[in-house]
């Protein structure tokens, strides 16, 4: 089987998982415990939080609170300060960031505002700063884009988003982009939302990075874990693996970046253009390629594909009563229904080989080709 569905989840890094093994089995304690075995873990902890924050933050000015979840970690900067006024956000978001959205338009807490997106899946940085004004609140955009792999300068746009309102919080969801593009956070992010299961941690396991001068009010109440910022007993297991794979991805990520973009390439070249057109652009993220069989439907060239032994992503699917969806995302884009219909995503891992990118790309023109003649 050939798994190129990595945005979607990846598989956790046996070495990581082998290295926080002794959490489960030995240091099993909770962290809270007011006993010597309950600090150790609470000193485990924080070099796991040191360990994450180090790579992308200046320590002096950043702290992280686990959550357990990216969904949580983007949820809880919503609605922690998405409170009046017009909050903002893009188009081209996670439904983590949409949803939540949608349900303050719906209390009626705050104004809602859409930023639109640019052919390439990245934010019309211009029409987002039009739409700040003095009652602007919070501002939310995506670090990379998940179904388009866009890579947005959000350093740059919290900057110029301040520069009109210095009294936004601006929130990333760092989901896609978080150990797989080299990036630090700059003085004006206020909140950044990460995950562990989308490189190589484990599923149920997040974070919200924090400016240290924001109060952030808690989402969840309870025991006054992370020094009450989230309440919970905390998945020493999880977040130990976060950790150790955070590291094991950040050592090599320059190396790993320039050698995956080369098979992203590579399958784009293999594939035939009379079937595909590329949606996803040359600089986008080196994990996500964007393609579209126009005119044919993507979620059957999934199954297709997935009866081959190739699993890929796709952006259209049929909802339960049978409906056409197509991706919002590639809707925003500018592209036509039938170019989202037919979209599929390509996600790669650190662990993808050249082998499987050649077997991908003849499967993809194989069914690709079977299925256009059909359509005839
Ligand atoms: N944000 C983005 C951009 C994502 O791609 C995802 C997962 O697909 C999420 C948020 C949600 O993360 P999690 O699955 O950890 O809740």
């Amino acid at each position: 089987m050939i798994y190129l569905d990595n945005a979607a989840t990846t598989k956790p890094f046996k070495a990581a998982v082998d290295r926080a093994y002794e959490f489960i089995n030995e240091k099993y304690y909770n962290p809270s415990a007011m006993y010597k075995e309950g600090f150790a873990l609470q000193s485990e902890l924080k070099k796991a939080r040191s360990a994450l924050l180090l790579p992308i933050a200046d320590q002096n000015a950043f702290e992280l609170v686990f959550t357990s979840c990216g969904t949580e970690s983007d949820n809880q900067a919503i609605f922690s300060f998405a409170r009046r006024g017009n909050i903002i956000t893009t188009e081209g978001e996670h439904s983590a960031v949409l949803a939540p959205f949608a349900e303050l338009k719906t209390r009626g807490t705050a104004q809602v505002r859409y930023a639109p997106l640019e052919k390439d899946g990245r934010v019309n940085v211009e029409k987002l700063l039009e739409s700040v004004d003095e009652k602007t609140c919070f501002v939310s955009v995506m670090h990379v884009n998940n179904e388009m792999g866009a890579i947005n300068d959000v350093n740059d746009i919290a900057k110029r988003v301040k520069q009109k309102n210095p009294r936004v919080i601006f929130h990333s969801d760092g989901v896609q982009a978080y150990g797989k593009i080299l990036f630090k956070l700059g003085k004006e992010v206020d909140l950044y939302s990460i995950s562990a299961h989308k490189i190589g941690g484990l599923k149920g396991v997040g974070a919200l990075i924090k400016r240290k001068t924001l109060t952030l009010p808690p989402y969840i109440y309870g025991g006054g874990q992370e020094t009450g910022k989230r309440s919970g007993t905390e998945n020493t297991f999880g977040i130990m693996q976060f950790a150790y794979a955070a590291e094991e991805k950040f050592s090599r990520l320059a190396e790993k970046n320039e050698q995956i973009k080369g098979y992203r390439e590579k399958l784009w070249q293999a594939l035939n253009k009379t079937v595909y057109t590329r949606l996803s652009d040359v600089a986008g993220s080196p994990y996500i390629l964007t393609i579209s069989a126009v005119g044919l439907r993507g979620a059957i060239l999934q199954q297709m594909a997935n009866d081959q032994g190739l699993l890929v992503g796709t952006g259209s699917a049929c909802s339960s009563n049978s409906k056409r969806r197509f991706s919002a995302v590639v809707l925003a884009c500018g592209y036509d229904e039938k170019t989202a219909d037919g979209m599929l995503r390509v996600s790669f891992s650190d662990d993808t080989t050249e082998e499987e990118i050649d077997r991908a790309a003849s499967i993809l023109n194989a069914i690709g080709e079977d299925l256009k003649r059909r359509m005839k």
